[in-house]
């Protein structure tokens, strides 16, 4: 048995692949990714040292059982796609590709992160059970997929979805999602191959907002950059790319580049209910110079005769300590906040979200991470800017009672989470929520907030 530290949830049994570092490189430059991620047989186990997430995309057409990766951490890029497309994987795991052999049984226990090589009949019939019975327990919560979000005393709340594409758009409608809460355009850059062009991405813009069918579109400007890279762009190798030229701040130093995106958002806002928001924001001077530009573009669009919604809305992330500490300010300069937990807690903790070692910092429950978030909250409150959280703590429904406490009511969340973050809140009234949150606030230690949060759980 081998032990990983993260998952996606769910359990697959398949016959392993076992993908080395050197075939992966070698398949990245003969240019034979593609056609090895199309030539994998349903069923398989894929057991490899590091994919990105672009690769893991690939996965969901392949009917792959589940996935074994030796490195990365909960929030890693990678782990954010497999949990997106319900892949069971464990990450973490190191030594699996030397522990697995092509062709064994292999168990991904994606709910309690085992991996079990060669089982013995017994022990695969015994998951084949337990897989059997995780299906059940996901049908249950069918029922939530239908309904309104509603926390125990009727307070209202909303759960948005996390999407790369228009598939996952599709999942997002199919369990109730109420409205795109974080588009990341990341994929559309990656999938194409080349910097799309501008109707290129009105096509793809569009296309979501009219899923969508008025219900808000938040469409996240390219975060390139820490562990997301694309190969035409031809990007400088830093030795902190997590700390470098990413984001807003590629972006910004890229004009005709991020223009081309601004301008395709902007045009594809005359056909659905779409917002801007923007990653990595660590000062008032980025959002001013996003918003100048956005000004501008308008204007241009304007005299090309272009449609766009005059009153599109331009927010922000709050994704790293220092957009936390001054969101007051910014809430002067944004429409709206989304909380990005995954690099909030990578950044406030200094541990990088893709690394096993670290992986004991990366608690949303640490108290420094925790007072940054209720201070967002709070300040947005105070500023009546509407705040969201789109991290990956809007789906754990160990959390979700400690968001809801702090104020907020509207989760953003991978699509199969829906039905499950919605029942979590109508387990909750805010009274309750809030005096939680505040027992909470009081302790200075993540393992004594850990622990009080495995005494008061609901489920
Ligand atoms: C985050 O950082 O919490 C977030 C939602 O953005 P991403 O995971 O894409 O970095
Ligand atoms: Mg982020």
């Amino acid at each position: 048995m081998l032990t990983g530290s993260e998952t996606s949830k769910g359990i697959g049994i398949g016959v392993a692949r076992v993908l080395g570092l050197t075939e992966i490189s070698e398949m990245v430059s003969a240019g034979s990714v593609d056609a090895f991620f199309s030539s994998l047989k349903p069923g398989t186990v894929l057991v490899a040292n590091h994919l990105t997430p672009y690769m893991v995309a690939k996965l969901k057409a392949c009917g792959v059982a589940g996935f074994v990766c030796e490195t990365g951490g909960m929030t890693s890029h990678s782990a954010l796609v497999a949990r997106s497309i319900g892949l069971p994987a464990v990450y973490g795991v190191p030594g699996a590709t030397k522990a697995i052999q092509n062709g064994d049984t292999v168990i991904v226990d994606g709910l309690s992160g085992y991996v079990y090589e060669r089982p013995d009949p017994e022990l695969a019939l015994e998951f084949a059970s337990r897989k059997e019975k995780y299906i059940e327990s996901r049908k249950e919560l069918e029922k939530f997929c239908s309904m309104k979000t509603k926390m125990a005393d009727s307070e209202n709340a909303e759960v948005f979805c996390n999407v790369n594409d228009i598939v996952d758009v599709m999942h997002s409608l199919d369990n109730g999602g109420e409205g795109i809460g974080l588009y990341r355009t990341e994929n559309l850059y990656a999938e194409a191959g080349h910097a799309p062009g501008e109707e290129e991405q009105v096509r793809a813009y569009s296309r979501i907002a009219q899923a969508m069918d008025g219900r808000e579109v938040v469409i996240r400007t390219l975060d390139i950059g820490g562990d997301k890279s694309l190969p035409y762009l031809d990007m400088e190798l830093e030795s902190n790319p997590f700390l470098g030229y990413r984001a807003v701040r590629y972006s910004l130093g890229n004009r005709r580049f991020f223009a081309t995106q601004l301008r395709a958002i902007l045009r594809a806002s005359a056909l659905g209910n779409i917002s801007i928001m923007i990653p990595m924001i660590t000062c008032v001077d980025e959002m001013r110079e996003v918003k100048a530009l956005v000004y501008e573009l308008k204007s241009d669009l304007r005299d090309e005769g272009y449609d766009y919604d005059d009153n599109i809305k331009v927010g922000c992330m709050i994704e790293t300590p220092s957009a936390a500490i001054i969101s007051d300010m910014l809430a002067l300069e944004s429409d709206f906040f989304s909380v990005g937990t995954n690099d909030l807690v990578q950044y406030t903790m200094s541990a990088d979200r893709g690394n096993r070692n670290v992986a004991y910092l990366q608690s949303v429950t640490q108290p420094a991470v925790l007072r940054l978030i209720k201070q967002t909250i709070d300040n947005a409150k105070n500023a009546g800017v509407p705040v969201s959280v789109c991290g990956e703590a809007a789906a754990d429904p160990a959390l979700i009672p400690i968001l809801a406490g702090m104020g907020c009511r509207r989760f953003s969340v991978n699509p199969g989470a829906v039905p499950e973050v919605r029942r979590t809140l109508s387990l909750w009234s805010v009274s309750d929520a809030e005096k939680y949150v505040s027992d909470i606030l009081k302790m200075p230690s993540d393992n004594e907030i850990k622990e009080f949060m495995r005494r008061s759980a609901r489920i």
